[in-house]
This record gives structure tokens, sequence and C-alpha cells, in this order.
């Protein structure tokens, strides 16, 4: 009956809105995704020596300030800085059921307590706050507070060593965008401004699928001028102001890279 018992207290402990919640088996848990953009490459390492022992640090190249996005819906239940130690700069998400996930030595924050998050929300950014030695995020899946070993798609991680993973958070964010140049090919560069090198082109009318936007140099193009550029694939940037998508500014639906 011990089970039943602490079952029957987790429900009480999510509260009021939770009290219809059956006794029973307990709530399956949450689809989790890489906490990063649709599309993102990111090395995981995991470690027996980490604190938590099944916490996962997660790298890429040039990660400092890097969007670091919600791993699953819920609601934000801890903004905190812990200034120099430990965590530094983290956010907890409650996804009911007993699970939380922690996202650690964040830049910044882009959201508050009681907030409600979907998959792809960006939360904050990539730092090197608390007891950290260089950028990475620090993230964690627990149950009823405790460690566990993470799952992405219900997959288990690599325990232990080093893995790339590859979002496909929110990839339903992603977006069609028309180019439209009256003409020209459009450029395809290899980061989000005139500077970046050539990589390839588009051709005018052509449809585009954009992942991410992010800002870059400022272009004057067929639709005013801007200085959102548009990713639509790994290592390829086009600039807004040629792109039909519909809004002025940013696209809601689609995160920043
Ligand atoms: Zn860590």
């Amino acid at each position: 009956m011990r089970a039943r018992w602490w079952s029957l207290l987790g429900a009480a402990l999510l509260g009021a809105g939770s009290l219809l919640v059956p006794a029973g088996p307990a709530l399956a848990a949450p689809t989790f995704k890489v906490p990063f953009p649709c599309g993102q490459s990111w090395s995981g390492q995991t470690r027996s020596d980490h604190s938590p022992a099944y916490a996962v640090d997660f790298n890429r190249t040039d990660d400092l300030g890097d969007p670091v996005v919600a791993s699953a819906p819920g609601t934000v239940d801890r903004v905190t800085d812990l200034g120099g130690t430990s965590y530094g700069k983290y956010v907890r998400i409650d996804h009911g059921g007993g699970y939380t996930t922690y996202y650690a030595h964040l830049n910044g924050f882009n959201v508050a307590v009681g907030q409600s998050v979907g998959y792809g929300k960006v939360i904050g950014w990539v730092g090197s706050t608390g007891g950290s030695t260089g950028p990475h995020l620090h993230y964690e899946q627990r149950l009823n507070g405790n460690d566990i070993q993470v799952r992405f798609n219900g997959a288990l991680g690599l325990y232990w060593g080093t893995k790339t993973y590859t979002s496909d958070n929110n990839c339903a964010g992603t977006a069609t965008g028309t180019v439209n140049t009256a003409g020209a090919n459009l450029t395809v560069r290899s980061g989000p401004g005139t500077g970046y090198a050539a990589v390839d082109s588009v051709a005018d009318g052509a449809k585009v699928t954009i992942q991410c936007q992010t800002a870059g140099t400022t272009v004057t193009g067929t639709y005013g001028t801007s200085n959102i550029w548009d990713r639509i694939g790994a290592g390829r940037y086009i600039a807004d102001a040629y792109v039909y998508t519909g809004y002025d500014g940013y696209i809601p639906t689609v995160p920043r890279c």
C-alpha cells in the first residue's frame, strides 16, 4: 500500500486544480523533447560524478546566448538566481504528475513564475552562471523531486558518455515563406548577415521552410527594411526583407535561433 499512499499524497500536493485526479497508477511521463529549437544539434554529456548524477550538460560551438526552450508543456515554478554558486540562474518547469525539468547556468531569463509554456517556448539563454566554468546548459528531469535518467521522445539518453541529440522540439513551429525579389535569385548566407559567406541562392518565388529567426544585418528588400534573418537550414540564412511570411516582424510561432 505504500506506493498507493505516496501516489495519493503526490496528487494532493499538486494543488486544488488536481483534486479530481484519481488515485492509481502514476501519470504517464510527459513526452520530453530536446531543450533547444527544432533542427538544432547539441552534444549532451552525462558522467557519473555529475551532480545530480543523471543531469545532462549540453554544448555546441559558440553556444553562449543561444536560446533554451521548454522540453515539454508545463508551468514555470522557479525563476531563480543563486548568484555565483550551484545552478546560478535557473528555471524549473512543473509538467504535472510529479515531473519537473531544470535548466541551469542561464545567461538570462525569458519567463516568469506562474507562466504556462508549451513546446519550444524560449525560457532563457545559455550562459555560464553559478558554479560553471564555461557556457553550457545543465539540464535535468526529475520525478517527485528525484533526479531521473533523461528521456527524449521516450528514448533513454546515453549513460554514460557524450551523444549528439537533434531537436524535434516544436517543429510544427516552423513556417513557410515565399521568396519575392522581383526577379533575381536571393543569396543564402552561412549566418544572419551580409558579411557572412554566400553559400547558395534561392529563386524568386521559391517556398522556404523557416526553422527560426534571428537579428542580423539590416537589409532593405521587397517588404521594407528589416534586420530579421530567416534560418532555412543548417548554416543557411536569408534576409527576411525578401520573404513573404504574412508578418511584418518576427513570426509568432517560429522560435528565435
Ligand atoms: Zn551540469
